[in-house]
């Protein structure tokens, strides 16, 4: 069940999956679903691997999953593993040596499909490694690589032949009674991602992966895959999330955070609820939350700022949230603290003293959650 059982108008009851652990990040089963990101740096190159690495788990992201397309990466990899404060997927096509490489470098988990790396006893290396270093599997099944007796038994990419190929992939895994995996089935096409995810949850309890792949540039993937993975998150389905962006990972971490707060499944930082502005507005409202957004990058305390033009919607939106500015006019407006109204702050001073007032919510709120524990 979600955050919000206080109102049973938003509860969603997720899928029951088993749980499994990629390094220390548990996904599946009660655990928050987790953010993922990928690298889009060249692994070889452990310092442009690692700060984006670093940056991505700065803003949030759980997992991060990083290309070995050789030995050279292999190597790479070890390094990276050393020095990301977050569990490192290794993602492997095909290579079965790869995958090997990749558990011995530390991996947390690995990024293969157990039925394209050849023979039975390829595989059953892998899976050797993968258990004798505590590393979970992701089989990961795209409409674009299906396998070739799938294509030609159902014609073209299709929700049900996405779901035999995971099957498949799943049937090798548990005949080698390895029971750490999970499992996504991803397309471009949010429609044929969003059936095929939903056959895959039926017939499985194997964690789930949620993506849209290639989900395009900034604003088109962003809508892509809010509206896919929307979809699912809201029907129960989905243990782990990436946005796949043509963007830098941080925007896909974001991205991924803000579907899931939009769904009340994970709060991190400050949700700002702002008026899209009109002729009313008593202050500058887009400027102004530009700017604050950039300001309250750093707070990770789960919590709520309004930031509206006027007095139509203000006092309502503040109501519900921890900080609210109203616009009221005369180059001032009203500071809400705790859904009341507090005292009148002037236009040209007003974000540095609602960063300031965020500041100190969050030092309250985070001094009640340690208290708590
Ligand atoms: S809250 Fe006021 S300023 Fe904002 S859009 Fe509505 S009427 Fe306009």
């Amino acid at each position: 069940m979600s955050l919000n059982h206080v109102r049973p108008w938003r509860n969603i009851h997720r899928r029951k999956s088993r749980q499994i652990m990629v390094g220390d990040v548990a996904v599946g089963g009660d655990a928050p679903i987790a953010v993922q990101t990928m690298t889009n740096t060249l692994t070889t190159d452990v310092a442009a691997t690692v700060a984006q690495v670093q940056a991505a788990a700065e803003a949030g992201a759980d997992i991060v999953r990083v290309s070995v397309p050789d030995e050279a990466s292999s190597k790479a990899l070890k390094e990276i593993v050393r020095e990301s404060p977050v569990p490192i997927v290794a993602d492997i096509h095909f290579h079965y040596r790869r995958g090997i490489e990749a558990a011995e470098a530390g991996a947390a988990c690995l990024r293969i499909n157990p039925g394209n790396i050849g023979d039975e006893k390829r595989v059953k290396e892998v899976i050797k490694a993968a258990r004798d270093h505590n590393c979970s599997i992701r089989i990961g099944v795209n409409a674009g690589s299906l396998e070739k007796h799938l294509l030609e038994k159902y014609g073209e990419p299709c929700p049900e032949a996405m779901v035999e190929s995971g099957l498949e992939h799943i049937r090798i895994l548990q005949d080698n009674d390895f029971h750490e995996f999970k499992i996504s089935v991803k397309a471009s096409d949010v429609f044929l991602s969003a059936a095929a995810y939903q056959g895959i949850a039926e017939a499985t309890d194997a964690p789930i992966h949620l993506g849209i792949t290639e989900a395009g540039g900034l604003v088109s993937g962003t809508i892509k895959s809010a509206i896919g993975l929307g979809n699912l998150l809201w029907m129960g389905i989905g243990d782990t999330i990436r946005v796949s962006l043509s963007a830098d990972p941080v925007e896909e971490v974001k991205v991924g955070y803000e579907i899931l707060k939009s769904l009340g499944l994970r709060h991190r930082g400050v949700n700002i609820i702002s008026c899209p502005s009109c002729a009313r507005q008593g202050f500058d409202v887009i400027k102004t939350v530009e700017a604050l957004e950039q300001r309250l990058e750093h707070i990770k305390t789960p919590m709520s700022l309004s930031i509206i033009g006027c007095v139509v919607n203000g006092p309502g939106e503040a109501l519900m949230t921890d900080v609210g500015f109203t616009g009221g006019g005369a180059g001032s407006g009203m500071v809400y603290l705790a859904g009341k109204a507090s005292h009148k702050m002037s236009n040209d001073q007003m974000i540095d003293h609602i960063v300031e007032e965020v500041e100190k919510k969050a030092a309250e709120l985070d001094a009640a959650q340690e208290a708590a524990e």
